[in-house]
């Protein structure tokens, strides 16, 4: 079977010297499709030398032809962007539709921060002393390690390479195993655009061991993680012990509060769109829907039906609108938050099983009245299951849905500017979105509060998290 040439190290393709590969599944089908080349030490120690060459040629060329290099990547992107759409559903299983959505969508990421590189100003601080003068100035921090997930293998991988290349950064990216290839191509964009060898590192492996050796060398001066609460806890730490600066976008639990005077019919369709988009499989998923007393038999109705009209399928089916999951161990765990539920007391208003075919499919499940012990009020289920909970009050509702450890994303409807006042400025969330899905464009910060993380992608923040300040004081 055909080996992806996957490591990308100072301008060369290999497969990589390790002596273990991976598999890449369809989760359509659940066929092995490809075998991933995998990164050994010896290939990071060459990543890591080219990082710290590429970081020394890339920090001295002008922002103004970074900029010029990044928007001709832009380009490059948007032109491929059907075939890397291809490659994301046929390795992550989202619907083409999605899949386009979010290839073609990387071209603004990086336009965004090919303009903001260009505006990493610093300041001139009046002096005390005449003739003297004190300027701040701002400079990219160094080589980055980034290690980004399989649940939107472009938008994640592409925020941390465009916001690092923009600052002036190399970066050595550990793209995700399950979903390389439109990694591999979104990479391919920056190269064939003039970034020059050494600057921009791709890498795949056993993820322990890549994190492990790159947080720990000398070179590295930046880490950024996204992904499941209990790794980034071990990366941020290993980073803290070695004083590397982090950035960490986590899980979540997203709570979905709908008061009683919506147009129930309108954002119960709305939530089952936004529940059931990637097949749940998305860190700002809404995950705990609370819904006023007064309409929640109509809103699960409402929302129940709407979830059972999505077409569940192959994600290369034009309409398709629920892909398979990523791999089977995601599957699996939605099984048994379902168990749980219902074993302590939760009513299935619908799904709640594997459809009979073949890959990694798990139906749109809709929970109600879950108890507060069912696992899935406190675990991120990350996958298609929506839990529907009725609430009597703000100051209740409030309550729940800061309860959890989580503080990603939070949702919530009503008609009132009270209340909407009120929920944005009580939820402990590092985003909230009322009336509307209004998170991760590129000019706006993405991130999380509490277990959720900390450090924004996205936003005049996300050229932040890759620059230091150098104070310069001088006279004469
Ligand atoms: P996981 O924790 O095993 O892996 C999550 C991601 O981290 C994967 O891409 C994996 O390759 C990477 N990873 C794992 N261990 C690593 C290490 N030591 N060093 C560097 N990278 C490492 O979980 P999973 O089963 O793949 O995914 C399920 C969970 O992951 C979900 O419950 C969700 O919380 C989380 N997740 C979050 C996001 C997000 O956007 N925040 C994305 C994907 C997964």
């Amino acid at each position: 079977m055909q080996v992806i040439q996957s490591l990308l190290i100072d301008g060369e393709w290999s497969s990589g010297s390790h002596e273990r590969q991976g598999e890449v599944f369809n989760p359509a089908t659940g066929e092995v499709i490809a075998q991933l080349g995998f990164a050994d030490r010896s290939d990071l120690d060459r990543a890591l030398a080219a990082a710290s060459k590429g970081f020394d040629t890339w920090r001295k060329t002008s922002a103004y032809e970074r900029s010029r290099i990044l928007r001709r990547a832009a380009d490059l992107v948007r032109e491929r962007s059907e075939e890397i759409a291809a490659l994301i559903t046929l390795e992550q299983g989202k619907p083409l539709a999605e899949a386009r959505m979010e290839a073609f969508g990387a071209g603004d990421h990086i336009d965004w921060y090919a303009e903001e590189g260009r505006r990493a100003y610093g300041r001139v601080i009046p002096p005390r002393v005449r003739g003297a003068r004190q300027m701040v100035l701002r400079e990219p921090i160094g080589p980055v390690a980034a290690f980004s997930p399989w649940n939107f293998p472009v938008s994640q991988l592409v925020r941390k390479i465009a916001g690092a290349l923009a600052a002036g950064c190399s970066i050595i990216a550990k793209g995700p195993e399950e979903t390389p290839s439109s990694c591999i191509e979104l990479c391919r964009a920056f190269q064939d655009a003039g970034v020059p060898p050494g600057v921009l590192n791709l890498v795949f492996g056993v993820p322990a061991e890549i994190s492990d050796y790159l947080i720990r060398s000398e070179v590295i001066r930046k880490v950024s993680f996204t992904g499941s609460v209990p790794v980034g806890r071990a990366l941020g730490a290993l980073a803290g012990q070695y004083l590397k600066r982090c950035t960490l976008e986590l899980g979540g639990h997203a709570p979905f509060i709908v008061c009683d005077d919506v147009d129930v019919d309108a954002v119960a369709a709305l939530g089952a769109g936004l529940k059931f988009r990637n097949a749940g499989q998305v860190c700002a998923s809404p995950t705990r829907f609370y819904v006023q007393v007064g309409i929640h038999d109509r809103f699960v109705e409402a929302f129940s039906r709407a979830s059972a009209a999505l077409k569940v399928g192959d994600g290369t089916n034009a309409d398709t609108q629920v892909g398979p999951l990523a791999n089977p161990r995601r599957v699996t765990a939605m099984q048994a938050y379902v168990d749980d539920a219902l074993a302590v007391g939760a009513q299935l208003a619908l799904g709640g099983e594997r459809p009979a075919q073949p890959g990694f499919y798990y139906a749109p499940t809709v929970l109600t009245g879950v108890p507060e012990q069912a696992r899935i009020m406190s675990e991120e289920p990350f996958g298609p299951i929506a839990s529907i909970i009725a609430f009597d009050d703000l100051d209740e509702v409030i309550r729940k849905a800061n309860a959890l450890p989580f503080g990603l994303a939070a949702f919530a409807f009503t008609r009132s500017i009270q209340r909407a006042t009120l929920l944005a400025d009580e939820l402990e969330s590092g985003m909230v979105s009322i009336n509307h899905f209004g998170l991760a464009a590129p000019e706006t910060p993405f991130g999380g509060i509490k277990n959720s993380g900390y450090g924004s992608e996205g936003g005049s923040e996300g050229l932040e998290a890759y620059l230091t300040t150098k104070f310069v004081s001088q006279v004469g």
